[in-house]
């Protein structure tokens, strides 16, 4: 029996990389997917088109997660087009990139309204509906850099250990209702955001990756699939996805 047949998710930022992958493995699963989006429009309907030529069901809804209003409308969504939510998968994020001596104000709150405070804003208005699921999951897309930190980092770095911090405490509270709470901390994995990284320092930390690769962001999904098929009794954890970078 598939045991996420007919269950409801939310993927912010599930347009490109990582999250049209997610967005992609749980329609393969049975999932119906409110795919998340801020202005990669034509990203986000094309995810849809794949998963409805597929057979599955999804829908796109354009929201800045960072802001709270905005971020309402996403769970907003979901419960008029499927009248309930099992999953949240926060996984919108940013990089602004710079040493902390160049890095202005403006790059230190961006980065943690997009990829922390998005987290607030979403799991707040979505918190009755999961616990009322009867297998509620939410998925924290961290990173290897809220672990390690790394230089020119600081923001990103700050958040994303932010978020391990938020869904260690969560789990803890909702422990009781069957809800869990994870973080998946990906290494280095093929998107745009990589992509952006100039190819000297990509071959840099290529060097020092134990597997000699970057990760696909089917492999971020996949982690995914495993905490909301079989991840009952997983909650409060870090995944780490990183081909032995940090262990
Ligand atoms: P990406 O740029 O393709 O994905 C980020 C997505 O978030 C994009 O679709 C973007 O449009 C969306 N987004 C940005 N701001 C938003 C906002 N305010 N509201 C709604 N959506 C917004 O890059 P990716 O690599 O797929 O990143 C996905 C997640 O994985 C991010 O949180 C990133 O920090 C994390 N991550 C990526 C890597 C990597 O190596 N690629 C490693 C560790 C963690």
């Amino acid at each position: 029996m598939n045991t996420l047949q007919g269950k409801v998710a939310i993927v912010t930022g599930g347009g490109t990389g990582i999250g049209a992958a997610i967005s992609k493995c749980l329609a393969e699963n049975g999932v119906k997917v409110v795919i998340n989006y801020n202005t990669s429009s034509l990203a986000a309907q094309g995810v849809v088109s794949s998963i409805i030529e597929n057979g599955g069901e999804a829908i796109a809804v354009q929201a800045d997660v960072s802001k709270s209003e905005d971020a309402t409308k996403v769970i907003d969504a979901a419960i008029e087009k499927y009248g309930k939510l099992d999953i949240l998968v926060n996984n919108a994020g940013i990089t602004r990139d710079r040493s902390f001596k160049k890095l202005t104000e403006e790059d230190w709150r961006k980065v943690i309204d997009v990829n922390l405070n998005s987290v607030y804003n979403t799991t707040a208005p979505a918190l009755n509906y999961l616990v009322n699921s009867d297998a509620g999951r939410i998925i924290n897309i961290s990173s290897i850099i809220g672990q390690t930190g790394a230089f020119g980092q600081a923001n990103y770095s700050a958040a994303k250990a932010g978020m391990i911090g938020f869904t260690k405490s969560l789990a803890l509270e909702l422990a009781k209702t069957g809800v869990t709470v994870n973080a998946i901390c990906p290494g280095f994995i093929e998107t745009c955001m990589i992509s952006e990284v100039p190819e000297n320092i990509r071959e840099q930390i290529q060097a020092k990756i134990p597997q000699k690769r970057f990760g696909h962001a089917e492999e971020i999904a996949s982690g995914v699939l495993y905490l909301c098929k079989d991840g009952a009794y997983i909650t409060g954890q870090q995944l780490n996805i990183n081909g032995g970078l940090f262990m």
